[in-house]
């Protein structure tokens, strides 16, 4: 599977990352880590012409406000995340979570921001077309969903079982 052809950007503060989206519109993507939206593109799900990185900003350390509340950056990889002191302290849960996310190369590759703003994970919609069994999803232009009820990832599906 190979990516297809893209411009590549990368801009080093805030104010031109917003100038990019204002120029380019719904033709560019942003990308932090990339491990959701590079498989995406691999299995033709999305096809940007430009990719406005963003490793290229400078990433701020947490931060708790006067009246407690907790400041993260959306680039800190989940790594971060899972090993920052002052996340531990005021969201233990949070800690727990982003240590639980994929593996270890995932969770530092992988940003909080691009976490939160994921792509629906189902094996009926995340495949190339080689392994599109069913007929297509909302998601694909069709008339069904096929993941059940309460389960996200869909693996438990016994359609789905079957037919893999
Ligand atoms: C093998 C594997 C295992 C995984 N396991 C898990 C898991 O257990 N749990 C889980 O939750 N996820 C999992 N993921 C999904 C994903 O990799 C992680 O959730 C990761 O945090 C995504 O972050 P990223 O920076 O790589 O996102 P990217 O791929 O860079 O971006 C994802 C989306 O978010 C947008 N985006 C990124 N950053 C921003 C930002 N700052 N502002 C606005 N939009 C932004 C992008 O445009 C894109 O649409 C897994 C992925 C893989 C490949």
């Amino acid at each position: 599977m190979h990516l297809p052809k893209f411009e590549y950007l990368h801009p080093a503060s805030v104010e031109e990352v917003t100038q990019l989206l204002k120029e380019y519109g719904l033709r560019a993507r942003l990308v932090a880590g990339g491990t959701d939206l590079f498989p995406r593109m691999k299995y033709g799900l999305v096809c940007p012409e430009v990719l406005v990185g963003l490793k290229g900003i400078p990433v701020k350390a947490p931060t708790v406000t006067q009246n407690g509340e907790l400041h993260l950056d959306a680039l800190m990889s989940l790594a971060d995340v899972a090993r920052s002191p002052v996340v531990l302290e005021r969201a233990p849960l949070l800690k727990t979570a982003a240590s639980s996310v994929g593996s270890n190369q995932i969770r530092h590759m992988g940003t909080l921001g691009g976490n939160l703003c994921l792509e629906n994970r189902c094996p009926s919609y995340n495949q190339t077309h080689t392994f599109q069994f069913m007929e297509p999803c909302f998601k694909r232009g069709g008339d069904r969903c096929s993941c059940p009820r309460g389960r996200s990832a869909g693996l438990h599906s016994p359609r789905i079982r079957h037919q893999l």
